[in-house]
């Protein structure tokens, strides 16, 4: 052990008293490798720490080991953390009991985004929600970057944000927006953003949190930390959100019906700096997106963007894959991939966006549980106009709440026969959706895979259908 006294945050703030330091990284994700690079290049000591063994890490264990790292791998024991000055959890570990000892002995536990934030002068702008964080994230990087200052994109989504280290992003008159989770957040100390934004809140991840008042309450960390120089930003209208927004002391902005950058008579009008875009001219759809351009917008205006810029960035971005993507027309039915809806309330966003534009929807639906209720989704669909296709190991529970609001489904064992059975029952002029509400694993590597499934599916069937042959199909597509 050390001699330093391993009180909370006496590991230094700044990284130059990082050398000599003993950290642990837990976690040998595309983040860990990152924060262990990023410490032994500031002189710390880092020992990391996996769940895997050796073998099963492969690649990755050899490359920190010829950075410098030690390995403590194949589990987590109480006494490999004790030594340390600092304790750095990669996002998607799991709670481990066994940092509790350590957290007794107040050794600080970091999450990425703490230890990132150290490294940054300039104004960090952090984007969490439930829901729509990676698109309003890019958006607000694009509209800095466009709008002339160095930018680095980050944390939650793409490139691990303890990346930023060193870079001109940094440096005072630069701008690091960040996408951060609640997975994240469970572990930050000094972590302050200039601009933060908690963008919505429904349930999610009900299978880590005792509750949902956890959940939420962790979402509202993003503010603690704000002084009166900082900006708070929420929806406008959810009392929740303005509770968590007032824990902080940050200036309060709000966006959305009724808010400062507000959706007026069809379009994105922010009254500080006059911009003014219908929503017809936005290059992402549905409702929710056009709630996402009012955040964006508002981010982009606080951060230093001109509303030209802004402008221009909220007209041409047209969103990441996997986010209502329409894959195909087949026989006047359109197919969407929306697989990154991996709870109830993107369901519900993804299936009023379709709603809107076709008379009936055939939805589908499942994958693994994640612990919340599927009523809200259940009573957002139309009896007699929608059918829900289910599959996976949520399918159960999802049933449940379908009869209850007397919604047609029917079951299947995998996405290749849920895009069969979704063509053969979609009435001209239909949505076919993936929108599953919840998340992949049970039978798919990530989301990704997942909405390469069903493009894979609704590819296989539209040449089906073009052969002829789809009477004699029912089992097309991937897993
Ligand atoms: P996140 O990074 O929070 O998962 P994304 O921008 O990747 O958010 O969007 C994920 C899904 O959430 C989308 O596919 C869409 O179905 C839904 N969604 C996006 N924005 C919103 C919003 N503002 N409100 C509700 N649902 C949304």
């Amino acid at each position: 052990m050390t001699d330093v006294d391993k009180t909370a945050g006496s590991v230094g703030s700044r990284p130059s008293e990082f050398s000599g330091r003993e950290f642990v990284v837990v976690g040998l994700g595309e983040s860990g490798v990152a924060a262990t690079r990023t410490l032994l290049e500031y002189g710390a000591k880092v020992t990391v720490n996996d769940s895997r063994a050796l073998d099963d890490l492969g690649e990755r264990a050899v490359q920190v080991r010829e950075m410098g790292a030690k390995l403590k791998l194949g589990g987590h024991r109480a006494e490999w953390f004790l030594d340390a000055d600092a304790i750095v959890v990669s996002p998607g570990v799991p709670f481990l009991p066994a940092l509790a000892d350590a957290e007794q002995r107040r050794i600080p536990i970091w999450s990425e985004v703490e230890l990132a934030s150290r490294f940054v002068k300039s104004p960090i702008i952090a984007i969490t929600g439930t829901n729509g964080k990676s698109t309003v994230t890019t958006l607000v990087g694009c509209m800095c970057a466009q709008g002339g200052f160095a930018t680095f994109v980050g944390g939650n989504l793409g490139t691990p944000l303890v990346e930023v280290a060193g870079s001109e992003a940094a440096e005072s008159t630069g701008r690091v927006v960040a996408e951060v989770s609640s997975f994240q957040l469970e572990r930050v100390d000094a972590f302050r953003p200039h601009i933060a934004a908690l963008l919505n809140v429904s349930e999610d991840h009900l299978d880590r949190y005792e509750s949902y008042a956890h959940y939420t309450a962790t979402k509202g960390r993003i503010f603690h930390n704000q002084k009166r120089e900082d900006h708070s930003v929420i929806l406008a209208g959810d009392e929740r959100l303005f509770a968590l927004a007032r824990v902080g002391l940050g200036t309060l902005h709000q966006f959305g019906y009724g808010g400062e950058v507000r959706l007026e008579d069809d379009n994105v009008v922010d009254e500080v700096s006059g911009l003014c875009v219908p929503v017809s001219e936005l290059s992402l759809h549905g409702e929710h997106n056009a709630l996402n351009a009012c955040a964006a917008a508002l981010l982009g205006r606080l951060a230093g963007v001109t509303s030209d810029v802004v402008e221009d960035v909220l007209r041409s971005y047209s969103g990441l894959p996997h986010r209502m993507q329409l894959v195909s027309v087949v026989d006047d039915v359109s197919f969407y991939d929306d697989s990154k809806a991996t709870n109830v309330g993107a369901a519900v966003a993804a299936a009023v966006s379709a709603q809107k534009d076709h008379a009936h929807l055939m939805l589908i639906l499942g994958g693994v549980d994640k612990g919340g209720s599927y009523h809200p989704l259940a009573q957002r669909l139309r009896k007699g106009f929608d059918h829900a296709i289910l599959l996976g190991s949520a399918a159960g529970r999802i049933a449940q709440a379908l009869l209850t609001a007397d919604i047609s489904f029917d079951r299947v064992g995998s996405l290749g026969a849920a895009v069969y059975r979704a063509a053969e029952l979609a009435p001209v002029g239909s949505a076919v959706l993936l929108a599953p509400a919840c998340s992949s694993f049970d039978m798919f590597h990530n989301y990704v895979d997942r909405g390469q499934c069903f493009r894979t599916a609704v590819e296989q069937l539209a040449r089906t259908k073009s052969q002829g042959r789809f009477s004699d199909e029912t089992e097309g597509g991937g897993g």
